[in-house]
């Protein structure tokens, strides 16, 4: 079954028809096959890459094509929508932004046009440690300055497509935490060429989880990096990773809404389709109302979704609408993925509907790149003006 796009208007039509061709190329056997095995979807990466659609919001200046935030929103809905899935790439749409944002010119004209042209990957974004987690100030990878360069040593966990990157953003720790003004301080961001660290200074091992997703943990021995790959200046590194965070918010967000369009879609065409009783499933206002609540919350998230892409691109510091976008879209896609399940009685569990794969896929976005919890500690401390809750 082919999942229709919206009637509605949307931005980026032909942005978004490309997408959607595209991934016609990777239908649903081919999700399930790397879902089975695990495998990294190499083949839907490469044509995404050959495409341009990973280079979008790189400046033309740097080889990519310059387009704005929602250009890089509707790429990964349209993925989303059309039953794909974005986790193995969409980290290089936001990661690059801590390089386009803070890095040298020298760093940038080394780099970003090779990512455009898709000959370096900057897939590995490094920040959760096992035993900081959500308290990122507290992190004990540590970058000590010896000559030349630095040497790290540490851990991280989480560290998604790690096997499948050439580059790493990096957060770690260069000053002690207690000799900072603030906690903030002290932490730098690197940017680490992978392939030129030996076997021995860094190891990352696969971590299995629920759904296909490639992420890892990797440990640091005395691994050594140029002292010219440090982003920005050393110390601030917290500050750049904050700075990404609004445009990593929007483009998840986007995703959601694009797996609760899929999932809506999907849905309505089973229960018009299925009959039991002598009549559609559909006609029943038992399977019909949780459709149409999905929709529901699924066209509000997506407004305050286009709200705080505006804002974005009109160079504002959208926190709260991209907070509320991320939670309220995150919320939209699992309840969407729910009612699909409901909908599809016994078939929503077999493997060949794929609804229980996005199923699987659509949780993670409550969890990652950041909790719901945390969202609504932002929203009451630096909205509403309550008291700090951590
Ligand atoms: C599949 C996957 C891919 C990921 N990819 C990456 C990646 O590429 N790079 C990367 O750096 N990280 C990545 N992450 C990590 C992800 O960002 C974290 O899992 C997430 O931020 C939560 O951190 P944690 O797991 O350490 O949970 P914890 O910090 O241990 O928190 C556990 C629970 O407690 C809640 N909690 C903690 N403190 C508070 C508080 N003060 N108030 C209220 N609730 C609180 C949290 O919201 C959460 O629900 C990934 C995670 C997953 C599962």
């Amino acid at each position: 079954m082919s999942i229709k796009p919206p009637t509605y208007e949307l931005d980026h039509p032909e942005i978004r028809e490309s997408v959607s061709r595209l991934c016609e190329d990777f239908p649903g056997e081919y999700w399930r096959k790397c879902d089975r095995e695990q495998a990294y979807p190499g083949e839907f990466v490469k044509a995404l890459t050959e495409s341009g659609f990973l280079g979008a919001l790189i400046p033309e200046s740097h080889g990519g094509s310059g387009l704005p935030l929602s250009a890089g929103a509707a790429i990964l809905e349209e993925i989303h929508r059309s039953g794909s899935n974005a986790g193995a790439c969409h980290a290089q749409m936001y990661t690059m932004g801590t390089l386009l944002r803070h890095g040298s010119e020298a760093q940038k004209e080394k780099y970003l046009p090779a990512i455009a042209r898709g000959e370096l990957r900057l897939q590995a974004f490094g920040v959760t440690e096992p035993t900081s987690g959500t308290d990122t100030t507290a992190l004990r990878t540590t970058a000590n300055r010896v000559d030349d360069h630095y040497v790290v040593n540490g851990q991280k966990i989480w560290t998604s497509r790690a096997e499948y990157s050439d580059l790493m953003i990096l957060l770690c720790r260069t000053t002690p935490k207690d000799q900072g003004q603030k906690k903030t301080d002290g932490l730098s961001v690197l940017l680490v060429d992978m392939r030129e660290a030996s076997d021995d200074s860094l190891t990352i091992r696969p971590i299995r989880t629920m759904m296909n997703h490639a992420t890892t943990e990797i440990f640091f021995d005395d691994m050594k990096v140029p002292a010219e790959n440090l982003i920005g200046d050393e110390g601030r590194g917290f500050r750049y990773i904050l700075s990404g965070m609004n445009a990593e918010r929007i483009l998840i967000a986007a995703e959601c809404i694009g797996d609760a369009k899929w999932f809506i879609q999907k849905a309505t065409a089973y229960a018009a389709e299925r009959s039991v009783f002598g009549r559609p499933i559909g006609q029943n206002q038992g399977i019909q109302f949780p459709i149409a609540r999905a929709y529901a919350q699924m066209r509000s998230a997506e407004l305050v979704l286009r709200e705080a892409i505006r804002l974005y691109d009109t160079g504002e510091n959208p926190g709260e609408e991209a907070n509320l976008a991320k939670m309220l879209c995150a919320e939209a896609s699992w309840a969407a993925a729910e009612m699909c399940v409901q909908t599809h009685g016994g078939f929503g569990f077999a493997e060949e509907y794929d609804v229980e794969r996005k199923f699987r896929e659509a949780r993670l976005y409550q969890v990652a790149p950041i909790s719901t919890n945390l969202i609504l500690s932002y929203l009451g401390e630096h909205v509403l003006g309550l008291p700090r809750s951590y």
